[in-house]
């Protein structure tokens, strides 16, 4: 398993403020959130992101995406909106190299992204 910061984070061995977890996947908090309610769901298995996933991960993402809304639905943010975003690459501004979702909500978003 390579070893990023979230699968460090997956080890135990630095801490999260986790607010979910399941036998695929753990949800905490963005250490640098971006709004009021700033949440990265990351699957226990060692996947880069959504781009290198395969056809047989589909169920994993599926999941993940569920994850998602269950997240919101806890931060008080489903019914009123929120956003997912996942970074592929750098030129996305990907920087930790597993793969993760984030949720953010809490304010109004704007369109395009930057
Ligand atoms: P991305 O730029 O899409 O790869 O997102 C990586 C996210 O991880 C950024 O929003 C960072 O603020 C966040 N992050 C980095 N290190 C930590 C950490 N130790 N705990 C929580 N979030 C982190």
């Amino acid at each position: 398993m390579s070893d990023t910061i979230f699968v460090k984070i997956l080890r135990g061995e630095i801490p999260a403020d986790i607010v979910y977890e399941d036998e695929h996947c753990i949800a905490f908090r963005d250490v640098n959130p971006q709004a009021p309610v700033h949440v990265l769901v990351i699957p226990r298995k060692d996947l880069v992101n959504v781009a290198t996933a395969t056809a047989e991960d589909a169920p994993l993402l599926g999941h993940l995406l569920n994850v998602c809304t269950t997240v919101a639905e806890k931060e008080g943010i489903k019914d009123t909106g929120f956003r997912i975003v996942a970074n592929n690459g750098s030129e996305a501004g990907q920087t930790v190299d597993h793969l993760h979702f984030h949720v953010l909500g809490g304010r109004a978003m704007t369109w395009p992204p930057g």
